[in-house]
């Protein structure tokens, strides 16, 4: 057991990935996350309609170690492969369980934003929201989307600032649509050929969900094109998106709601192994070093707690401040 403190900013795949692997080594890492459950673009919200997941609604996996993984997940009950398509997984019952159940007890800020970061003797201070410190911290890792992590490395390691930076990420608008009365949704549902809406998703009725839904996702561009339009707006132009596919019309929803993700896919243009500063203690993770995936943030996540541990000697020798 070490008495290094570790510290891992994002409270999503790559970062709570990072954490448990911490844990297992007898280490006791800290997460700070800015919103108020686990998660990131795996989140899920409560809803009329039921628990309607938000992000992505299923990932795929062919690394064989994470595939090992998904194995055990799914032993444990966190984790289904799609009938439609074995090689997709999904969280279950909802995907913001499974990093429920991923960050298990490890100690984590929620609510807490970190804003800025300052490395002094000791190693790193994490400043949040409300000016409060954090820290020092021997082992930072930051697990968080590409532009933000540029803006909070471009003090402290402006070249890890300047890779995040050249990462470009797409938005994706997400409307959920909840049905009272048994709608007929024809088998070709998932392969629109529209240019405003890129995927439906449909879930029957069921005891978890009491109403059948339909959750559309708008196609890169059209998120572009439509990013500040307003959340009724959206709701109406993918909804009428829809119903032009559809050989019947189809009944006005009982219940709709928006999601604007400004941030949902993208990655570096060349996937980095790894992007670390083990003089300082700083190692960087999440899905954009690899592919812009699920599998990647996992595979990141994993690099870099193995990085903390493989280093936990260089980082107690005197330091710089920044
Ligand atoms: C609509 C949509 C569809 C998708 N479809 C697929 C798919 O089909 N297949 C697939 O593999 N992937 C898909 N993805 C991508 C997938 O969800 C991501 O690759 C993966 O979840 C990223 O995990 P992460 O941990 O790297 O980042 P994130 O999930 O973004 O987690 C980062 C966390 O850091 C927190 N955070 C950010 N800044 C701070 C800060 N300053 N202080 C504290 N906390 C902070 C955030 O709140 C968040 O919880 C989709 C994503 C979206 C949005």
């Amino acid at each position: 057991m070490s008495s290094s403190q570790i510290a891992v900013i994002g409270a999503a795949m790559a970062g709570i990935i990072a954490a448990r692997k911490l844990s297992a080594a007898g280490f006791n890492p800290q997460l700070f996350e800015k919103s108020r459950g686990s998660g990131g673009r795996l989140a899920s919200k409560h809803s009329e309609m039921g628990r309607v997941n938000l992000g992505a609604q299923a990932f795929s996996a062919d690394d064989p170690q994470f595939i090992q993984e998904l194995h055990n997940w799914q032993q444990a009950g966190w984790v289904e492969c799609l009938e439609s398509d074995t090689r997709q997984w999904t969280g279950t019952p909802y995907m913001s369980a499974l990093t429920r159940h991923l960050l298990g007890t490890i100690k984590t800020h929620f609510a807490c934003e970190i804003t800025s970061l300052d490395y002094v003797t000791d190693g790193w201070l994490l400043y949040d929201q409300h000016q409060q410190v954090h820290g020092p911290f021997q082992q930072l890792i930051v697990a968080i989307p590409a532009p933000q992590a540029q803006a909070l490395l471009s003090h402290c390691a402006p070249k890890f600032a300047a890779h995040a930076g050249a990462v470009v990420m797409q938005p994706v608008w997400m409307v959920a649509l909840g049905f009272k009365q048994p709608i007929s949704t024809p088998d070709n549902l998932k392969r629109l050929n529209n240019s405003t809406i890129a995927e439906v998703i449909h879930t029957p009725l069921s005891a978890q969900h009491p109403m059948q839904s339909l959750m559309l996702r708008a196609s890169h561009s059209w998120s572009t094109e439509h990013l500040e339009d307003q959340h009724e707006q959206v709701i109406a132009a993918l909804t009428d998106a829809l119903a032009e596919q559809l050989d019947s019309p189809m009944p006005v929803a009982d219940s709709a709601f928006a999601h604007r993700w400004r941030y949902a896919l993208g990655a570096l243009e060349k996937p980095l192994t790894l992007l670390a500063d083990a003089q300082r203690g700083l190692y960087i993770a999440g899905d954009w070093c690899g592919y812009g995936d699920v599998q990647s943030a996992w595979h990141s996540g994993q690099q870099a707690a193995q990085q903390v541990i493989d280093n936990q000697d260089t980082v107690f020798k005197p330091k710089q401040p920044c």
